[in-house]
């Protein structure tokens, strides 16, 4: 049966002005006109997607990367032609990320009238040494200048990027970062878990040196400072809805919960990935190859119980056994059911006769558990 759900419209833009050490995302210092080619390869991967029936859309998200860095002509531009492939909501989320070392007042101003209506902005943490450990390069202050100069152009929407476990974090200095966030004026705010990637320069320095070399904090401090954070945002008014998201009322990403909900999408640019008509496939993170036209690669079929299973319990609603029936059919809820009574953890697992869902201590061991609940 057809799926004719509205889709989502990833846009991935893999350039960034520094590389930090940390990060494994495809992206790279432009150099030369790859910037405009990219643009161009991005435009023509789009219109692949034209139909006389235009595929339905009611979220576009612009990832990185840092979309903000090849500047609001070029993401007003991809956007005219996403716009013009596919048939998106007069109400779609729209968003960007944004680095606030790459925005000023006009960019804003400029991203609005094209219709962007979400912001998402890297900060990390509020502590320069924290910030400078990770080689980042944007100040505190320049974050709170792009937030006003969002709020200024009329964003409402506007999502702030922490970190957890940062060398020489806190419960204060994170304490500190949390308050600035919610004094800025924003409505969400991401808080992931610092880990050190393979092929990184973050990781071979800690294989190198060690975590104390770094003044990482421990296993145990990175778990109370996760949980810190949950309960402190809480008092802020920042709802969890996943693991690592939360939101004021109304403003959890509306693009961000396809992937949990195991709804389509579909991805453009080099490394981007899309799950659409059923079927899973991905474009190659070489950036050279992805110019020259490189076919998207297969990664089977998606959609089945066990996947959403997987994704759904990343989210504090976690399974519901009347849209679990309604997807997959009688039998498969409560095959969940009887693996997490026999589990019996209700510090780690809420249980009732309609729903399971993870508790925040349960979100620090999500992939043992969800290991266990799908055995
Ligand atoms: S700004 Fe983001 S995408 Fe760019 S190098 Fe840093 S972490 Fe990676």
């Amino acid at each position: 049966m057809r799926n004719t759900k509205k889709k989502g419209i990833y846009i991935h833009i893999p350039f960034c002005k520094s590389k930090c050490i940390y990060c494994d995302f495809c992206s790279v210092v432009p150099v030369g006109d790859i910037t405009d080619r990219y643009v161009t390869a991005l435009k023509n991967e789009a219109l692949r997607y034209k139909r006389t029936e235009k595929i339905k859309a009611d979220t576009v998200y612009f990832g990185g990367g840092t979309p903000s860095f090849i500047g609001a002509e070029r993401l007003a531009d991809i956007l005219s032609t996403v716009k013009d492939v596919f048939s998106i909501d007069s109400d779609a989320e729209i968003t960007a990320e944004c680095n606030p070392s790459s925005c000023n007042e006009e960019f804003f101003i400029k991203l609005k009238e094209s219709g962007f209506n979400r912001i998402s902005l890297g900060l990390q943490s509020t502590s320069e040494t924290e910030r400078k450990a990770i080689g980042r390069l944007t100040s505190a202050s320049q974050a709170k200048k792009a937030v006003a100069q969002a709020l200024t152009a009329s964003f409402n929407n506007i999502s702030l990027d922490l970190m957890l476990g940062l060398p020489n974090q806190t419960k204060d200095s994170l304490k500190e970062s949390i308050d600035f966030c919610a004094e800025a004026g924003v409505t969400h705010i991401s808080a992931y878990i610092l880990k050190a990637e393979e092929g990184t320069p973050f990781f071979d320095r800690l294989r190198k040196e060690g975590a104390d070399s770094l003044n990482l904090p421990d296993e145990d401090s990175v778990c109370d400072l996760y949980l810190f954070a949950a309960d402190y945002l809480e008092t802020k008014g920042f709802k969890q809805y996943e693991i690592s998201n939360f939101a004021k009322d109304g403003f959890a990403s509306r693009h961000n919960l396809k992937y949990w909900n195991a709804d389509e999408y579909i991805g453009l640019g080099a490394s981007a990935h899309s799950f659409f008509e059923g079927k899973r496939f991905y474009n190659t993170r070489n950036i050279d190859d992805y110019l020259t036209g490189s076919e998207p690669l297969y990664d089977g079929n998606g959609g089945d119980f066990e996947e959403y299973a997987m994704l759904r319990l990343r989210l504090t609603d976690g399974i519901k056994k009347d849209e679990t029936e309604q997807r997959f059919g009688k039998g498969n809820f409560e095959r969940i059911l009887k693996n997490a009574e026999r589990l019996n953890s209700p510090d780690l697992i809420i249980i009732s006769d309609t729903c399971i869902s993870l508790t925040k201590q349960g979100f620090l061991l999500s992939n043992t558990l969800i290991a266990e609940l799908l055995s």
